[in-house]
């Protein structure tokens, strides 16, 4: 990301992973055995790189004087949306925010740009089943495409959301307009119990919902941490950590030849059909005459 071939040409690098990129001596959490400062590094390539490691300073950006913008908010991933507003004391920027500075930043080329956003805590809420944070996050995504449908042109800019994967999560119970998505589904179990909407096929949240003693479903809405931000909803298989699931996902565009993400496809053809919208790559573009 700071020398290599294909990282040193990023403009824009926001999020967490700080401890890669230095020596304990330099960061007490640092994880290079190299001695190296990458961030020392990088700042001295060029006078406009520019470092932020808080959300102030983040938003304190000017992106004109800025050439290459590294970010590193935390020592390893950020932490989650609703886990920072319980603990103000450490506030990271929002997805929403870094997706604004970047658009800004990126702004500034006039052959235009290419900028990835990944909602990446949405995937590591639903391994631990802690479905309230992984919706969370989503909302959080949601705000970012928000935002940079605001900063952008649909004339001239292509966005495209979607998810690489899918989780063994499901949404059941036919609970009624209005109610609680993480509460009880409106109908009991056939054993008398309630359960809950929103349940997961495996996961490390088996033993808290299934009585390995009396062999018997504990009922759910009991359990003294239902209604905790980073409560566990229940899995039908024990396991250390939820899989993905197998599904198709959605692909949702606008902008530039959105029209052309329809159907159903190989993952492999998305950056095809955006190669071919931005006139970029070796392939077929859209400003090929022929
Ligand atoms: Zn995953």
């Amino acid at each position: 990301m700071i020398h290599g071939e294909v990282g040193s040409k990023l403009k824009v690098m926001l999020g967490g992973g700080k401890r890669s990129f230095y020596s304990p001596e330099h960061y007490d959490k640092g994880r290079r055995t190299d001695g190296r400062n990458l961030v020392e590094e990088f700042e001295a390539l060029s006078k406009g790189n520019t470092f932020v490691k808080t959300q102030k300073k983040l938003l304190d950006v000017n992106a004109t004087e800025t050439g290459r913008l590294l970010g590193l908010f935390s020592k390893s991933h950020l932490h989650y949306h609703l886990e920072q507003l319980a603990d103000p004391e450490n506030k990271e920027p929002t997805l929403e925010e870094m997706t604004q500075k970047a658009i800004e930043v990126l702004e500034t080329e006039e052959q235009g740009y290419f900028l990835f956003v990944e909602g990446g805590k949405i995937d590591i809420s639903h391994h631990d089943t802690m479905a309230r944070i992984a919706l969370d996050e989503t909302a959080e995504l949601s705000k970012a495409v928000k935002r940079a449908r605001e900063m952008t042109n649909p004339e001239e800019t292509l966005i495209v959301v979607t998810s690489d994967h899918s989780h063994t999560f499901s949404v059941s119970g036919y609970q009624p307009r209005g109610s609680d998505i993480f509460g009880a589904a409106k109908a009991k179990g056939q054993d008398g119990k309630p359960y809950l909407a929103l349940s997961y096929a495996n996961g490390k949240s088996f033993e808290d919902f299934y009585n390995t003693e009396t062999h018997e479903r504990e009922d759910p809405t009991s359990l003294p941490t239902i209604g905790d931000f980073d409560q566990l909803f229940p899995a039908t298989v024990p396991l250390e950590s939820e899989t993905h699931g197998g599904e198709d996902v959605g692909v949702f565009a606008s902008g530039p030849w959105a029209h052309l993400f329809t159907g159903v496809y190989e993952q492999n053809t998305i950056p095809h059909i955006m190669a071919f919208a931005a006139c970029v790559g070796d392939g077929l573009t859209a400003c090929d005459k022929e």
